[in-house]
């Protein structure tokens, strides 16, 4: 198992699988100047699949999900899918992206055995799409979102951002779209993770403001702790239910106590948490010759220092210095 000394044990694996993406968030990365990943750092798809199988079979991951960057860009993507969905014992596999591309791929990856998608939009409307990714490319996103569910990748998420000035009024709009169309919204705060150190505690949009302009024009009913389990995020029934919406308030109301997140990036350095400033190279150990029992020992170890929390709270908090695209979001 992956434990740590705080008795937390990781099921839930994140695998950054490219740090590339074709949008340029404002809250994620620079317009440009990004320094990537040098191409032979990256891990292989063999890699990929060796380091997954690992962590399914000989620690206890069950839970697989593929990030960046942006995930599609990755040549290799539906393979790496289908042979994590050839594991014993399967894993569940899921998969974070920004939806362009998605349209032509939602049904390969289906197949392939991906269970779930999270899809990332912050608006509703054109041109703010593009004033906040710098790409003008919003109608990708939407039909992405409707190959998803018409691919059965149901139910599809959708994770939004707010940013003050640009989208915050739109949260109840972003709802009612949402739950019209059958996907399932989260809310995500703004955290400190942006390539150019960009973020403002007192910019950020917080969880409660998210919660009462929602309130103004629903009922939310909330789901309660034992529903929330490990989850990051808080859920409510909207207006009774069935539709549900999640609020991810991890500058606020952090859930570090329950997490039970590992990360792998691109480049094979093992991360116990997003915020962490410190990593732990399993890359070489793999291409030394390193046999499974030694790689999954060095990732027990890389895991059981984990701290307490992220320190997001703490005045003294020190930004790591990968940003999100890199680290796998
Ligand atoms: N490119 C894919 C996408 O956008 O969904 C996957 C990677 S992205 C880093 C994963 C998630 O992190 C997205 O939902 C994105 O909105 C979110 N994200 C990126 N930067 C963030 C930040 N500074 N604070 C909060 N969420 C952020
Ligand atoms: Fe790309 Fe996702 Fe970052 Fe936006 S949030 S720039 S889509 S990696």
């Amino acid at each position: 198992m992956l434990i740590d000394t705080y008795g937390r044990v990781a099921t839930d694996l994140r695998v950054s699988l490219t740090d590339r993406c074709n949008l340029r968030c404002t809250y994620c990365m620079p317009e440009e100047g990004l320094q990537w990943l040098a191409k032979p750092d990256l891990l292989t798809d063999d890699e990929i699949v060796r380091m997954v199988r690992i962590a399914v079979t000989d620690l206890g991951v069950r839970h697989v999900r593929f990030t960046g960057g942006e995930p599609l860009l990755r040549p290799g993507l539906v393979g790496i899918v289908r042979r994590c969905a050839e594991l014993e014992p399967r894993p569940k596999l899921s998969l974070t992206s920004n939806g362009i591309g998605l349209a032509r791929t939602a049904q390969a990856l289906r197949e392939a055995g991906l269970d779930r998608i999270n899809v990332s939009l912050d608006t509703l409307r054109p041109e703010v799409f593009k004033t906040l990714t710098r790409r003008d490319r919003h109608h990708d996103v939407i039909a992405g979102l409707a190959a998803a569910s018409a691919a059965g990748l149901a139910p599809v998420k959708v994770n939004t951002v707010l940013m003050r000035g640009i989208n915050d009024g739109e949260a109840p709009d972003l709802l009612r779209w949402v739950v019209r169309n059958d996907y399932e919204l989260r809310f995500i705060e703004q955290m400190p993770l942006d390539a150019q150190h960009g973020w403002q505690r007192t910019d950020m949009v917080t969880a409660q403001e998210i919660l009462t302009a929602l309130g103004e024009q629903f009922t939310l009913t909330p789901e309660g702790e034992s529903v929330r389990g490990s989850a990051p995020a808080e859920r409510w029934l909207v207006d009774g239910g069935p539709a549900r919406v999640g609020v991810i308030g991890s500058v606020t109301r952090p859930f570090c106590r329950a997490c039970d997140r590992t990360r792998l990036t691109a480049d094979g350095q093992v991360r116990d948490c997003l915020f962490a400033r410190t990593e732990t190279d399993l890359r070489t150990a793999l291409r030394s010759g390193a046999d499974d029992a030694r790689m999954a020992e060095l990732w027990r170890a890389a895991m059981w220092g984990k701290k307490a929390g992220s320190g997001l709270d703490d005045p003294a908090f020190l930004q790591p210095d990968r940003p999100m695209s890199a680290i796998g979001g």
